[in-house]
């Protein structure tokens, strides 16, 4: 696999980006169910989001299509973030060539726009949009 040059410029993009905390996943389930279909545009269900105990990132796991979410972390975006991993990988999973649509590139920033548009709301997405906007297409992208 290529190397995910673009992650920590997808990091800095969202430093400084204000979003709410989440309270319970219960209503995080629900936020997800109303929104993966309709607002989000996704076939089937929504990944499984749950917590991971004393775990210091968060994740999104292709294998069981499972977001895992940092305790210390409970910010929709951040929420948003790994689930754009989950959408872009649910509607590349069966590209041949998925050199270019691993990691943050620029279908995981697009998505992820889009994403937090739906889910923390219009102010997040522009300042989003504005600081990736700085990040040059690598290579071969
Ligand atoms: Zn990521």
């Amino acid at each position: 696999m290529a190397k995910d040059y673009d992650r920590e410029r997808v990091y800095q993009a969202e430093k400084g980006i204000s979003s709410l905390d989440w309270d319970s996943l219960a209503e995080l389930r629900a936020v997800l169910n109303q929104t993966w279909n309709h607002a989000l545009g996704q076939m089937g269900n929504p990944p499984m989001v749950r917590t991971r105990r004393f775990a210091t990132i968060s994740t999104y796991r292709k294998l069981t299509n499972t977001v895992s979410l940092s305790p210390t972390d409970k910010t929709m975006l951040t929420l948003a973030h790994e689930l754009s991993h989950a959408i872009v990988h649910n509607e590349t999973k069966h590209m041949y060539d998925r050199e270019n649509v691993e990691g943050h590139g620029a279908r995981f920033r697009e998505t992820y726009v889009i994403v937090t548009h739906v889910l923390v709301g219009p102010d997040a997405a522009i300042q989003l949009g504005t600081n990736f906007a700085g990040i040059p297409a690598a290579v071969g992208s």
